[in-house]
């Protein structure tokens, strides 16, 4: 597919193989080889992944859980933890960001990559997948499927081939012919309800999809019809977008018993302040404003906000004016509901901190901590601060 200025594009789509399931087993290897199950946090009654031992004795997402007790009695069932994932992600993701900046992310475990601008030939491109692929490996012990094409469509089907652990490639030119004889579901946009309609018009692959008359598929589907007649065909002139930027980052808590006790509510803000300054660190962004919110148990609620002379990802150096505000904005004795921060007026980081210099060895602690967080959870370190709630 040539894009508007006539280079080829290149374009990865990266997915998590059983990706649950995956953080489960890298977290503790004993369960490595068996079949792990984990069900879904909020639905408790039906499976939201199971590892590929688990799937080979016919256990499927969505499936109700007893069913899958009956199938894989001995198998391991876990109940789903989003915290532990999330982190998995966000370490996934900072992977990725160091190899392009042009990232698409589609779930927690799936992204677009656009690497034109990294590798000019397919053959370059399938070596720079296995280099993600081994350092995913290495850094997180997951492992990722990529598909390799020229458009996001034939990527995304592509991932879906060999997993786990594949890289499937689609060489430019090939892209309807890949696509042809592919089942009609493998086509993103296709779920159970078009491919049952699909199929009781004796529409099986996805090369007949492409051959039906645009009025028919439009009939069918409606707007949608056209778009999905021309992914069939291979053609997707999407670009990989990235998200937008938020203007800040911000947490909130609403505590588990209105209090007054100035310990524990300097314990939450503190951590609050850890979560906002990690999340502009991943972010590679930097704040010039603190904002702290105050509600009390009679839902009165106060924000008082500053603006720094200089700009920070990091809690330490936002914390003398995040506890001066705090202190302004409990001027009134009453026991406090809910507590928030917020990090605004951001920036990249290239923009030097006035700070970096003296604080190169609180940046230096910062990065261990940020390190063992990303591999073993947020809660697996807890600072002085934090640890007085407990
Ligand atoms: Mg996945």
């Amino acid at each position: 597919m040539q894009s508007k200025s006539g280079t080829q594009k290149i374009i990865m789509h990266i997915d998590m193989d059983a990706f649950f399931a995956s953080v489960e087993k890298a977290l503790n290897p004993v369960l490595q080889n068996k079949a792990v199950i984990v069900i879904g946090a909020q639905t408790r009654s039906v499976v939201a992944c199971p590892s590929y031992e688990a799937r080979a004795l016919g256990v499927h997402t969505a499936m109700p859980v007893y069913q899958a007790k009956g199938i894989a009695p001995n198998a391991t069932f876990i109940h789903g933890n989003f915290g532990k994932y999330r982190t998995f992600s966000e370490a996934f993701f900072e992977i990725l960001y160091n190899y392009s900046e042009l990232i698409e992310p589609r779930s927690l475990d799936e992204a677009y990559i656009d690497v034109s601008h990294l590798v000019t030939s397919m053959k370059a491109a399938h070596a720079l997948a296995k280099e993600i692929q081994n350092t995913i490996q290495k850094q997180l012990h997951l492992s990722v499927s990529i598909g390799i094409a020229s458009n996001k469509v034939c990527a995304k089907v592509a991932s879906d081939l060999r997993k786990p652990g594949g890289i499937t490639i689609v060489h430019p030119g090939q892209e309807k012919c890949f696509l042809s004889e592919l089942p009609v579901e493998y086509l993103p946009g296709i779920g159970k309800r078009t491919k049952e309609i699909l199929n009781q018009l004796n529409i099986f692959h996805i090369e007949q999809i492409a051959n039906m008359p645009e009025k028919l598929l439009i009939e069918a589907f409606g707007r949608t019809g056209s778009a999905i007649r021309a992914f069939a065909s291979g053609e997707d002139f999407r670009n990989v977008e990235k998200p937008e930027e938020s203007k800040s980052v911000s947490r909130s808590k609403t505590l588990e018993e209105d209090t007054l006790n100035t310990h524990l509510i300097h314990a939450e803000v503190f951590r609050l302040l850890e979560e906002c300054s990690l999340q502009l660190r991943q972010e590679k962004r930097n704040c010039d404003t603190v904002a702290v919110t105050v509600r009390f148990s009679d839902f009165y609620t106060i924000s008082k906000q500053k603006k720094l002379n200089f700009t920070s990802n990091i809690e330490k150096e936002l914390w003398p004016t995040t506890t001066t505000l705090l202190q302004k904005a409990m001027h009134i004795h009453k026991p406090i509901r809910m507590l928030g921060v917020t990090l605004e007026n951001l920036y990249k980081t290239s923009q030097i901190s006035l700070f970096d210099y003296p604080f190169s060895k609180v940046k230096n602690i910062q990065q261990a901590i940020d390190k063992i967080r990303k591999y073993f959870g947020f809660e697996a370190i807890q600072t002085g601060r934090t640890f007085q709630k407990v």
